[in-house]
């Protein structure tokens, strides 16, 4: 795919052509490449299209790329949803509150600086809870037996050793349920096959259609 480069962000782009005989569209597709649609039959000068559009399209294309990461200014991902996040200086007691109707999550501290910190006790305590739960469910439908699991601070997002131990990553529940599931589908299905080869893959197919799907829109996140 063609690149653009505005300033420090090189953004993916596709040209087709549109049913408009006027207008050019610009649009971002989830996957945070641009589709530059042109009016049909007419000739027209994409650079100068793109310059003219460039504000829209920094201003769209850090949109996407920040709804991607788990914690930013403002805002923390949780169970898929961008929640909320408020900061109360308080000297008193330091806690996390979080309210899933209106999807906000306060927290109050003494310094800014604990919120990554209190962040991190809650999806720790959350993603325990989801993990110990969802591997029993999981291995039984799979017929496999680890022979313990944990939950951490890691680069990947699940780890399985040759002796069936598994480790997640802390931040799992902030990911979408269907993306969580997909991360312990895929290390349960190592517990029989471990290895990425066809079999691997057969397997985790075989109570995973759509992994691909699920690792690319995994590969857009991005952890803390
Ligand atoms: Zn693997």
């Amino acid at each position: 795919m063609p690149v653009i480069q505005i300033g420090r962000h090189r953004i993916e782009y596709s040209v087709t052509t549109g049913t408009s005989r006027r207008y050019t569209y610009f649009r971002f597709r989830t996957d945070k490449t641009l589709e530059i649609v042109l009016p049909r039959g007419r000739r027209v000068d994409l650079d100068s299209a793109i310059r003219n559009r460039q504000a829209w399209i920094v201003k769209h294309y850090e949109r996407l790329s920040q709804n991607r990461r788990i914690l930013d200014e403002g805002q923390v991902m949780f169970d898929g949803e961008h929640l909320k996040l408020i900061f109360e200086e308080s000297q008193e007691k330091e806690e996390l509150l979080h309210d899933p109707i209106r999807k906000v999550v306060t927290v109050r501290s003494s310094e800014r600086s604990r919120i990554r910190e209190l962040v991190r006790r809650w999806f720790l305590k959350e993603t325990s809870r989801y993990v110990v739960a969802k591997l029993e469910g999981l291995s039984g439908m799979l017929d496999v037996k680890y022979s313990r699991a944990d939950v951490r601070q890691m680069k990947n997002w699940g780890y399985c050793t040759r002796d069936g131990r598994l480790s997640f990553n802390w931040q799992l529940i902030a990911l979408p349920e269907r993306l969580r599931e997909y991360i312990i589908l895929h290390e349960l299905a190592h517990l029989s096959e471990f290895n990425h080869s066809s079999a691997f893959k057969g397997r985790l197919a075989a109570f995973c259609p759509d992994y691909r799907q699920r690792e690319k829109e995994l590969d857009k996140i991005t952890s803390l």
